[in-house]
Parts: C-alpha cells; sequence; structure tokens
C-alpha cells in the first residue's frame, strides 16, 4: 500500500462515515479494520460457509461488505444481516488466507454483540440465552447436575433403549445433534477442582490447567490423562477453585457482557496462583482465554490483570512441545489423522506442534485434504445450524474412510464429539481421541499396542 493510500485508511479510520450510524458505540466491528479488506477474494475458497452455500453475502468477503455497509449507514442492521453473520462458524479460516492479515474473527464477534444487543428477540430465544448462557453454562454446579442426569440415563440403559427403539428419530434435530454427541462412557462424577497434583521425578514447574464446561464433566477422563502427562513431565499441576466456564461460548454468540463476568471471575481465580502457564486442553477455551486482555480492556479495574493473565495462557500441546517432552517409556504406532481444530490452528496458529508430539511418541501422522476446514462443530453450531454442519461432517468423514487411519486425533473436545459422531452414524468404528490420551498412552510403562477403547468419546 502507498502512503497517500495508509494515510487516507487512517484519516478513514478516525473519521467512520455517519459515526458508525447503524451500530451503536458500544463495541462495534472496528472501522479500521473492515476497511483493511482490499476485496481480493482470496479467503472465499477456504470459507466452508461459501463453499456449501457458494453465495458472497455467506463469505468472509461478503460479511465484511455488510457490516461496512452497516458502519456507514447504507444497511440498517436488520434480519438479513443477522442471518449472514450467525450462519458464519467463527472458524477464523478466513484469516489464514487474507493476505491483508484481516482479524475476522473479532469483526464477526462484535457484529454478533450489536445483533444481541439491539435487534429485538421472542421472549422464548431470551429465555434460552438465559438457561443457556446465564445458568447452564455459568453455574458449574448446574452444568455438574445435568452432567450427573446424562451419566445416569447412560449408566441405567435407557440411551441404549431409546436409541435401539428409533424413538429418538422423533425428537427435533438440534435435540438429535446433542444427543447424537453424548461420549460413550459419560464419567459419574466430573474433574474435583481446588487441588494441586504434585510433580513426578526432577521437578520443572508449576502450571495451572482450565477444568472447562465438557471437558471438566463429560470428558473428564482426559482432564484426569492431561494431569498424568503434566505431572510425569515433572510440572506440578493445580487445579484453581473459583474458575468458570471460560466465556468462548458465550462471546460466539454475542453474549459479550455474560462472557466478561465469567473473564473476571476466572482472572481472580487464575491470577491468586503462583504458576509459569495457565494451560487449556480445549482449543475453543484456549483461544478465548489469550483475548481476555481484549475482552475486559475497556474495564479500567481488571484490563491489566485480564493481560497478564492471557499472556500466560498456553493450549496443552502448544506448551508440551516448547518445553519438549522427556524420554516417555513407551512408543506407540500406528497411523492416525489429525484433525486441525479451528481455534488451535487459525486462532492460534498452532499447526506443528501437536503434531510432532504425536510423532514425538512413535505415530505417523497422515493428513487430511483440507485437513485445516473446519468439521462442523464450532461450538454450538452444529446444533444451531445442523445442514451446513452435517454437510461439512460428512465430507470429513468421506475423507477419514478413503484413508482408513487407525485413529483420528484432535485437541478439542467440540471437535471429538461431532467427528465421533459422524464416524458412528457412517458405520466406521475408527476411534476419535485428544493428543493427550495418547501421552498419557505412550506414559504407562508396559507393553505399547494402540489398542484404544472402541468409540471412545
Ligand atoms: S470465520 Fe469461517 S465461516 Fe466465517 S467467514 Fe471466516 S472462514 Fe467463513
Ligand atoms: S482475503 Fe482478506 S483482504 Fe481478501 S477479501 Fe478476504 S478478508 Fe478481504
Amino acid at each position: 500500500m502507498n502512503s497517500t493510500a495508509s494515510a487516507m485508511e487512517r484519516t478513514l479510520a478516525r473519521h467512520p462515515p455517519a459515526a458508525l450510524r447503524g451500530f451503536t458505540s458500544d463495541h462495534p466491528p472496528d472501522y479500521a479494520e473492515i476497511l483493511r479488506c482490499t476485496h481480493c477474494g482470496l479467503c472465499l475458497n477456504q470459507c466452508p460457509t461459501f463453499r456449501v452455500l457458494g453465495w458472497e453475502p455467506d463469505s468472509p468477503r461478503g460479511r465484511i461488505y455488510l457490516m461496512r455497509a452497516v458502519a456507514e449507514g447504507r444497511l440498517e442492521l436488520n434480519p438479513d444481516f443477522r442471518e449472514h453473520m450467525e450462519v458464519c462458524l467463527a472458524c477464523r479460516a478466513c484469516q489464514t488466507a487474507c493476505p491483508a492479515t484481516v482479524q475476522f474473527g473479532r469483526l464477526v464477534e462484535a457484529a454478533r454483540w450489536q445483533i444481541q444487543h439491539t435487534l429485538p428477540m421472542t421472549s422464548g430465544e431470551r429465555l434460552l440465552r438465559a438457561m443457556v448462557f446465564g445458568l447452564i453454562l455459568a453455574r458449574p454446579a448446574f452444568l455438574s447436575l445435568l452432567s450427573r442426569g446424562l451419566w445416569l440415563y447412560q449408566a441405567t440403559g435407557i440411551q441404549r433403549i431409546l436409541r435401539k427403539s428409533g424413538w429418538l428419530n422423533r425428537l427435533p434435530s438440534a435435540l438429535q445433534t446433542m444427543e447424537g454427541m453424548l461420549p460413550d462412557r459419560i464419567p459419574a462424577r466430573g474433574m474435583a477442582v481446588g487441588r494441586a497434583v504434585p510433580a513426578m521425578g526432577e521437578r520443572r514447574g508449576r502450571v495451572a490447567l482450565l477444568a472447562g464446561c465438557v471437558m471438566g464433566t463429560l470428558l473428564a477422563p482426559i482432564q484426569e490423562a492431561t494431569i498424568r502427562v503434566l505431572t510425569r513431565q515433572g510440572f506440578e499441576v493445580v487445579i484453581p477453585r473459583g474458575q468458570v466456564c471460560c466465556g468462548a461460548l458465550h462471546v460466539h454468540a454475542g453474549e459479550r457482557r455474560r462472557a466478561q463476568a465469567l473473564a473476571r471471575r476466572n482472572v481472580t481465580a487464575f491470577m491468586r496462583e503462583d504458576v509459569e502457564a495457565i494451560l487449556v486442553n480445549a482449543a475453543g477455551c484456549s483461544v478465548a482465554m489469550k483475548e481476555y486482555g481484549e475482552l475486559l480492556g475497556d474495564d479500567r479495574q481488571s484490563a491489566e490483570a485480564a493481560q497478564a493473565f492471557s499472556a500466560k495462557v498456553r493450549d496443552v500441546t502448544e506448551f508440551l512441545d516448547a518445553v519438549g517432552l522427556r524420554p516417555l517409556p513407551r512408543r506407540l504406532s500406528g497411523r492416525v489423522v489429525y484433525q486441525d481444530p479451528c481455534h488451535l490452528a487459525h486462532g492460534q496458529g498452532v499447526w506443528a506442534q501437536p503434531r510432532r508430539l504425536l510423532r514425538a511418541i512413535g505415530l505417523t501422522v497422515i493428513e487430511l485434504p483440507d485437513g485445516d476446514l473446519c468439521c462442523g462443530s464450532a461450538g454450538i453450531y452444529n446444533i444451531t445450524h445442523a445442514k451446513i454442519a452435517n454437510a461439512l461432517l460428512e465430507e470429513k468423514v468421506n475423507q477419514i474412510r478413503r484413508i482408513a487411519p487407525d485413529q483420528v486425533v484432535t485437541a478439542n473436545p467440540g471437535c471429538m464429539l461431532q467427528l465421533a459422531m459422524g464416524l458412528r452414524r457412517a458405520g466406521i468404528p475408527t476411534p476419535v481421541r485428544h493428543v493427550v490420551e495418547l501421552l498419557d498412552e505412550a506414559g504407562i510403562p508396559q507393553e505399547a499396542t494402540l489398542k484404544p477403547t472402541p468409540g471412545r468419546a
């Protein structure tokens, strides 16, 4: 860009036409960021919704154009605008593709916040949002209760009977998806918080771990595997009391205020601990926590602590790769497909680290064509936009069927549950596992066999 053009851009950024008339002044999409889009179109083919729908307003360039039109007062913030913003998976694949480095994730999150606090909502919608975002996800006790109920549903055999009878097919598709995503073995209890697990062998440091909502309840055994992996590597692991859901789902759904409240509680809970890193094994959560500094940027009381907090956040795979694995007693064998979680790859630039860890324990990593394309999980997208999510999942499952790996590996609970559901529906018995489960297996000193629990997750 020449100097005249960049001066123009700076001037426009300072004086956006009509003072962003279509948006409120409460955290609108950043106009300067909108102007960075040069309309080159290089992101289009990387955008899953554009690939499925083939329609410019459902592409990154189209969505940015719509945001600009609202900001300049040429378009009203209306239900059509809302539809195009909500069809986006917020996967950030467009960010990776963009030569102008437009931070699309932040733009779409701000647009959704504007929609959420500006457009009218039905009372049913308001109630559902309050229940999901204000109660179930925000209060660990409710989440534990729900998880306990799901454990009973499975442990008493009701799930088996209902699945066999075909009765579940009568449920609305959103409920069918939710039921289909349940892990095969839900633990009776979630992860215990407010404890510290000592390091094994020579101590290398002290880290904190996020329990998380799905990870800390339905997938709690993966959290225990994470703790074993870290302590064997010489790290004391503290799981701070007072922590809550990271708020990633809230941010994606435009629930900015509720996300800020959760972020403040986590900053307080984690910053009490003297740790060198705050570790997360769910990519959607780690990216949200790395952005707390920005989420709480306007809050004078919390901004500084939030920035210090975010600077410590690492995905578990990123951390282990950086500190280097101590030699492990077992070497695994087999061919695994590694599916990049969007929020790890596109959101945090963590591509090579999980692959290096898998290779380090003896596994052969196979790449899927377009392996970094979203699997359709995207928070609760597979529930709210089942058709598009299923189209993406079907493509992924077909590719896995062709490659026929021994296991599918990923690093995010949403991706694990989505892929496992797709494989189960297609009658493919390939297990889906988290990277840390394999690292845990390699840490057990006995004869190495790569025979995971069938149908895990
Ligand atoms: S975030 Fe994903 S779905 Fe949304 S515009 Fe970008 S590439 Fe497309
Ligand atoms: S690649 Fe970037 S600059 Fe090009 S159209 Fe997409 S968002 Fe705009």
